[in-house]
């Protein structure tokens, strides 16, 4: 049976948090680069050239994109057949977040919810793990922003609302955000599964390549007809105005009860931080 170390998965979520902090993925730097040429508003234009050299400044000078360093989310999926020595595998993907914090002088914004003490160290992440067949161990660490994540929201729909309310609560939903969530956005949903499977959903959506689009026809229809509509919003880079607010829709879908449509809206902003590690 293939074992590692989880001194070694330590190490890579403390990699992962820092380098997500730090630099964004090719396909966000496109997307800002494409917006300077195609946005319609000057000062639409302006932010995406800002949103580059912030980009450039953050890589070379290694320092955060944004002062907001975010929650850490990390999706683990464990191979049933990797055996994990050395130690408590959640308490090394925490431990990873702390030294990864704490190395790369991130700002830590985790706190109680009520007393509003800061934890001190930004954790604890939330964690969802899969087991998964195989030896293998995925590490998706993604660091979302609080500003995004407040104009996120979760309904639980009548299966008579169908489609078209699915549509309007998203069109709403992004409308009434605005700029507080710093767009250009890219907006997440999970459709089905049920009150909390569908935030995941949501979630996890985020985690795609802009590039790609969903392997169902009918669902990646969705996604096009979608970031069309919300961009036809006019609410623009920064909220200044203009034609693009989100640079995509990702939708994860599953099957829900038959009384229920649950639907969550997670709104990720234009630091959209995450980094994949296989080990
Ligand atoms: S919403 Fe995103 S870009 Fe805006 S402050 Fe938060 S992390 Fe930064």
């Amino acid at each position: 049976m293939r074992q590692i170390e989880v001194e070694t998965i330590i190490s890579a979520v403390k990699d992962a948090a820092i380098a997500a902090n730090y630099e964004l993925d090719e396909d966000m730097l496109a997307a800002f680069a494409k917006g300077a040429d195609e946005e319609e508003s000057p000062a639409g234009r302006e932010i995406f050239r800002q949103l580059l050299e912030n980009a450039r400044i953050a890589s070379e000078e290694r320092i955060p994109l944004c002062q907001d360093c975010g929650l850490a989310v990390i999706f683990a999926e464990l191979g049933q057949d990797l055996r994990l020595v050395g130690g408590d595998f959640e308490a090394a993907l925490q431990e990873g977040v702390r030294q990864g914090y704490a190395e790369g002088y991130l700002r830590k914004s985790l706190c109680h919810p009520l007393t509003r003490q800061n934890t001190g160290d930004n954790t604890p992440a939330v964690i969802h793990t899969d087991i998964v067949p195989g030896d293998g161990l995925k590490l998706q660490v993604a660091t979302k922003g609080g500003g995004s994540e407040n104009g996120s929201k979760l309904f639980m729909l009548k299966p008579a609302e169908g489609l078209a309310g699915i549509k309007a609560k998203v069109l709403a939903t992004v409308a009434e955000a605005g700029p507080n969530v710093c767009p250009p956005v890219i907006v997440g949903l999970g459709i089905g599964g049920n009150f909390e499977r569908c935030a995941v959903l949501a979630k996890k959506a985020l985690l795609r390549k802009l590039t790609d689009s969903h392997p169902d026809p009918e669902v990646a229809a969705l996604e096009q007809e979608l970031l069309t509509a919300v961009n036809d919003l006019g609410i623009g880079p920064a909220g200044l105005g203009g034609r693009i607010t989100a640079l995509g829709v990702k939708i994860n879908v599953q099957p829900c009860h038959i009384a229920s449509l649950p639907l969550a809206i997670n709104i990720q902003c234009h630091s959209s931080r995450h980094r994949e590690v296989l080990l």
